[in-house]
């Protein structure tokens, strides 16, 4: 009888000890924090925004507030089938594809075509695969009084320019930044639209678009949008340096010569001074190297890519404004020869560098296809040729989008299957 007894207190105890443990496994109550939105507890927690709103009784799932507790289910392993698949998984040492596509549970064949993988034999250490289809995300609950934000794509090659929409159920002013760094935004009160580049190095995978929209009451709310950067499949080349230049290459000299410049086209004003493409610079349009090429000089690493477009055009061919803007650099520098700057508003800058003359001035104001100098072989160069550069928020885009009808398509939304068009930017 004693031995029964003492065998069932100590069941009753290890029964209690795995109903601590289970219940501390499947729960978790997390305290809503300032500017918290539903989503990104969710995410936090690898739960859906629907799972967590149900488990909580949300009716409302715009409605939470800092202090407020909240029950999230459990992603332990004991209950896998709560927990999402995550966006990306980046390859280790000893994965094959076929592997990663497994453990996933996603089939070989979807995770070639997501990546755009050429050769599935080889993948690199390091590598980052996309795993999920994020265009859930543009459905996903915004938090008052967004209406919308949308992208003109989820996933953006490095160099290139994003456009992002948002609409507001009341007047708002909106901020934004991507990676830390302010967007460039039009529009007011109820819809806004911004450009963003993307750096052509940029690291692969995961990015974060921010928005902050303060209302009149002074309250502001946040939206963070995921933005996934894929390879922007750029060449690599190898510079050989004229003989006797040599000195130019000290990092002292490129450093100088880009805090000068870089000071320029980091000066933004809102004014969008262009509209619609941009033109060609040069009228005969030879193109002898593209934008982002991963660039080594005299055998040493790529450290550098190109940042704009070479114009093989000879000495002396007329240059020529390719869109509406204000000139704020016309000088003769070390590396990058008698170079001009325009600016062009709402942080878009344009750079044409190398030049034999110029024939503009700080301060004058261009309209698209006025002269401003001639091609020439100024500054640390092998030859003739015309460097255009194109810069948004500081950031060297691919000029090609800004003169095809890339960029522009996406602010005027055409040719996207759109299915909330609620805002279109004045011409
Ligand atoms: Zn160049």
């Amino acid at each position: 009888m004693k031995n029964l007894r003492l065998i069932l207190i100590t069941f009753f105890l290890i029964s209690l000890l795995a109903w601590t443990i289970h219940a501390q496994q499947s729960e978790i109550v997390y305290t809503v924090q300032v500017r918290d939105t539903l989503t990104h507890i969710a995410e936090k927690y690898g739960v859906s925004v629907n799972q967590l709103a149900s488990y909580n009784n949300l009716s409302n799932p715009n409605l939470i507030f800092a202090g407020q507790q909240l029950r999230v289910p459990s992603t332990s392993p004991q209950d896998n089938t709560l927990s999402e698949l995550p966006k990306t998984y980046t390859i280790q040492a000893g994965d094959s594809l076929f592997a990663v596509a497994s453990r996933f549970g996603i089939t070989l064949n979807t995770l070639i075509e997501t990546n755009n993988i050429q050769n599935p034999d080889s993948i690199q250490i390091g590598q980052v695969l996309i795993l999920s289809d994020v265009s859930d995300v543009a459905s996903a609950i915004l938090p008052y009084p967004y209406n919308s934000v949308e992208l003109s794509e989820t996933y953006i090659a490095q160099g290139k320019t994003l456009v992002v929409y948002a609409s507001f159920s009341e007047t708002v002013t909106l901020t934004a930044n991507f990676d830390g760094r302010a967007v460039s935004l039009a529009g007011e009160g109820e819809n806004y639209w911004g450009i963003v580049g993307v750096h052509a190095l940029s690291e692969l995978g995961i990015h974060y678009l921010t928005l902050q929209a303060t209302m009149s009451d002074g309250h502001v709310s946040t939206v963070v949008k995921d933005v996934i950067v894929v390879d922007g499949g750029y060449l690599s080349e190898v510079i050989q340096v004229i003989p006797g230049r040599e000195d130019l290459l000290s990092a002292d000299i490129i450093q100088a010569e880009y805090n000068k410049v870089s000071a320029i086209w980091g000066n933004v004003t809102q004014n969008k001074m262009w509209s619609g493409n941009f033109a060609h610079p040069i009228a005969d349009v030879r193109l002898t190297s593209y934008f982002g090429t991963r660039r080594s000089y005299g055998g040493g690493p790529a450290t550098s890519f190109h940042g704009g477009l070479d114009y093989g055009a000879g000495e002396g061919v007329p240059i020529y404004a390719p869109a509406p803007g204000i000139v704020v650099m016309a000088e003769g520098l070390d590396i990058r020869g008698n170079a001009v700057l325009i600016e062009h508003g709402m942080g878009l800058f344009s750079g044409y560098w190398h030049q034999t003359e110029i024939v503009v001035q700080v301060g004058d104001e261009v309209k698209t296809g006025d002269l401003i100098g001639y091609v020439g072989s100024t500054g640390l160069v092998t030859g003739a040729h015309l460097h255009w550069e194109i810069r948004l928020g500081g950031i060297a885009v691919e000029p090609l989008q800004w003169v095809s009808h890339t960029v522009h398509d996406k602010i005027y939304r055409r040719g996207f299957a759109h299915n909330r068009l609620r805002y279109l930017p004045q011409k």
